[in-house]
């Protein structure tokens, strides 16, 4: 009786409208009131400051190159020809562009491909320590005569090192001449993939240069060739660019492109 009593107060709880009843469902496991898309993994978007890049490294650009003067740099007094000449640095990049190339402003790419493909080999970040000097900039740095005619001034020699390679410059040099050996343009010319030595003493190193029809590359070791764009402790490599392969001419410095070819703002 007592169960009876139970049993019809438990189905009434069940039939209580103002509670809901369990319903059985019937379907299969494979059906679907909506069709479920497939699950795809999603790329991380990447910040803007990590576009441009070679393998983990940031891809080097022309806008590497720019100036390393700055106003904030002391001026420099120095003697000569018993009279004090004091030269003061330039504004930097904010002051000045790069050297034009058809109205743009840029260094000569080679370089730029060149710094690339070392990055892409070493795996390796290179250090550009001096890209475009403007002349007021270069003359801050040194302001010897042989220092007047510098490529740097017009956008055609960068000064470099390698990071993880700072005391085997020498490899890197290697490097260089690799990049030849891989270009589809020029890989069967011997005039680019062969180098030969500049064994000429009227360089400012002690270890003679590597050139070929292109290039030409020269080794400062530990004490050489330091200035204010150099200050480091390591030995490090200069690419000076001989011959403009697009325009089919040799390049050389002249006042006019140094002084006359890039904006002052
Ligand atoms: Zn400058």
């Amino acid at each position: 009786m007592m169960f009876a009593s139970f049993l019809l107060s438990f189905l009434g709880f069940f039939n209580d409208p103002s509670y809901p009843n369990g319903e059985y469902i019937f379907r299969q496991s494979t059906d679907r009131q909506f069709p479920i898309p497939e699950q795809v993994a999603l790329q991380t978007k990447s910040y803007p400051w990590e576009e441009g890049k070679v393998g983990r490294l940031p891809k080097i650009t022309k806008e590497f190159f720019r100036c390393k003067g700055s106003s904030l740099n002391p001026s420099r007094t120095e003697v000569v020809n018993g009279e004090n000449v004091t030269y003061y640095d330039c504004g930097g990049a904010d002051k000045h562009s790069l050297p034009l190339f058809d109205g743009k402003e840029n260094v000569y790419p080679v370089l730029v491909d060149l710094l690339n493909y070392i990055q892409s080999v070493t795996k390796k970040r290179v250090i550009i320590t001096s890209g475009h000097r403007c002349p007021d900039h270069n003359n801050y740095l040194d302001a010897s005569t042989a220092a007047q005619m510098t490529k740097h001034t017009i956008g055609a020699e960068v000064s470099f090192y390698v990071l993880g390679f700072e005391d085997k410059p020498e490899s890197i040099v290697k490097i260089i001449q690799a990049y030849y050996g891989q270009d589809p343009l020029v890989k069967n010319d011997k005039k680019y993939t062969e180098f030969k030595r500049y064994e000429k003493t009227d360089t400012d190193v002690i270890t003679p240069p590597w050139m070929n029809h292109e290039i030409f590359v020269k080794l400062y070791r530990k004490k050489e060739g330091r200035n204010h764009d150099n200050r480091h402790p390591y030995p490090y490599l200069s690419i000076q660019v001989r011959f403009d392969r697009k325009k089919n001419e040799r390049v050389v410095y002249s006042w006019d492109k140094a002084y006359n070819n890039f904006l002052r703002y």
